[in-house]
């Protein structure tokens, strides 16, 4: 029993089997080969803004934890032709690290003109900044680098912490107390509203799948002869095992399917944005992006066609003035996570932590813009009233791919455990 999709967060109505399916066998392959294209593997990212909140100590030193650069090119100056007299010739060369084209370049830059200031759920980095570059995320996979201790719990227990809404305390409050007089011993989180037990669900699926990716990407075997990456199952027992865990890991894992449908319904929805006939994805290779917008709407299509798509109606219910306060409260919790990832000091995790958390944020984005979605004009001269920047729309499918190839290492744990036995 491992989620639901009716509402109630703990219903267990939900087939793990269908969704394990459904993604191994169709989207995960689909998905790969879209997430490889030059549009989704160039994310533009700051990684050097400082920590907002507390000194953070150092930018971790492990070897594994850097962020590789796109490779190298050099331009070098013949210092002869400027210094006719010198005897001796000399030359220097400046390196600058170049990921693309130039025509691919140049229709990044012409992509921003159709990037919107809409209101975002996350701290967009400053584009403009010197401080911004592109990381070729196929480069630096997300896997293990060491990072651990205090200051990795540190980070972790903040980003719970952001579970504190306002909104929450003052609506919540009574039904908590209601529910304390007529249950004495129920539970703490039992107490809680659905929306703010969905909001730690959120989180700790995003803690599960990082957890589930640093044991599929292991570094086994680090010597002068050979580095080796692989599925590390003791690692992967420890964390995710029904008895080393006291019961927690199976409940983690349960949370990874709840984002997994909450992205996958965020992913059926927004489909007529992408179908607007004014959509492009500019790489400037016009015939590739031709064939990548159509993988793309393949994608959407299949998520909708999902059989057990979650509700999230139930979730978000309530009148207007509180499903706008609601919005407004989880949008500011999602600023400050975002804020939250600029602390963490591996280089490696933070690209990928600040990449899944703008995802996430996109995808609370689109599921409280129904109605906007819904209203999108067809014809080119209206402006829509929902729009997605490139890199909303960059972490919102690297984000997913990242909680689908989750399940299907799920997969791989779980015949590699079977096989132990
Ligand atoms: P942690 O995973 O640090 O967890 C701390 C405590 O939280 C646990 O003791 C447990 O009580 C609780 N907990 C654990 N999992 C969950 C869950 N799913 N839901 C609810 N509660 C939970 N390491 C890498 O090797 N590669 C990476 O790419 C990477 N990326 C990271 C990105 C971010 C944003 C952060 C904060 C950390 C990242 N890490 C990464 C570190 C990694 O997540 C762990 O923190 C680290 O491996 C230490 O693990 P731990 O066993 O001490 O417990």
């Amino acid at each position: 029993c491992f989620c639901q999709v009716t509402g109630n967060l703990d219903d267990c109505a939900c087939d793990v089997e269908t969704i394990d399916h459904f993604n191994n066998d169709q989207l995960f392959p689909k998905l790969q080969n879209l997430l490889e294209s030059d549009y989704f593997r160039f994310y533009k990212v700051n990684l050097n803004k400082p920590c907002p909140f507390w000194t953070s100590s150092s930018h971790c030193g492990l070897r594994h934890c850097a962020v590789k650069p796109c490779s190298p090119v050099s331009s070098c100056f013949d210092l002869n032709q400027l210094q006719l007299s010198s005897a001796h010739p000399q030359r220097e060369c400046v390196w600058s690290f170049v990921c693309f084209s130039d025509e691919t370049r140049e229709a990044l830059l012409d992509w921003s003109k159709y990037d919107d200031e809409a209101e975002r759920f996350c701290v967009v980095d400053d584009e403009a900044s010197p401080d911004s570059q592109y990381v070729d995320l196929l480069l630096n996979p997300e896997r293990f680098t060491g990072y651990k201790g205090p200051e990795a719990w540190q980070i972790w227990n903040s980003i719970y912490e952001e579970n504190c809404f306002n909104f929450f305390l003052s609506t919540c409050l009574t039904t908590t107390l209601v529910v304390f007089a007529a249950r004495k011993f129920y539970s703490w989180l039992d107490g809680q509203c659905v929306e703010k037990r969905a909001f730690y669900r959120l989180v700790s699926g995003l803690h599960a799948s990082i957890n589930i990716h640093l044991s599929a990407r292991y570094l086994l075997d680090d010597n002068w002869f050979q580095r080796e990456w692989g599925h590390n199952v003791t690692e992967f027992r420890q964390r995710f095992d029904s008895e080393l865990t006291a019961g927690e890991g199976p409940k983690r894992l349960r949370n990874l399917y709840f984002l997994y449908l909450i992205e996958l319904r965020a992913l059926a929805k927004v489909l007529p944005f992408f179908q607007q006939p004014s959509f492009h994805l500019y790489t400037g290779r016009p015939e590739e992006d031709k064939k990548h917008k159509e993988q793309l709407l393949q994608i959407l299509q299949l998520a909708r066609s999902f059989p057990l798509h979650f509700d999230e109606r139930s979730l978000f219910a309530g009148d207007e003035k509180e499903a706008a306060k609601l919005k407004e409260d989880i949008r500011l919790a999602f600023l400050n996570i975002s804020k939250i990832m600029d602390c963490v000091d591996c280089f490696k995790c933070r690209l990928w932590g600040k990449l899944q958390t703008q995802g996430l944020g996109t995808v609370l984005k689109i599921l409280f813009s129904e109605r906007q979605i819904e209203a999108l004009p067809m014809s080119s001269n209206q402006r829509p009233s929902f729009q997605l920047s490139r890199q909303e729309i960059v972490s919102l499918f690297n984000a997913f791919g990242r909680i689908s190839t989750s399940v299907r290492e799920l997969k791989n744990f779980r015949s590699m455990l079977a096989e132990e036995r």
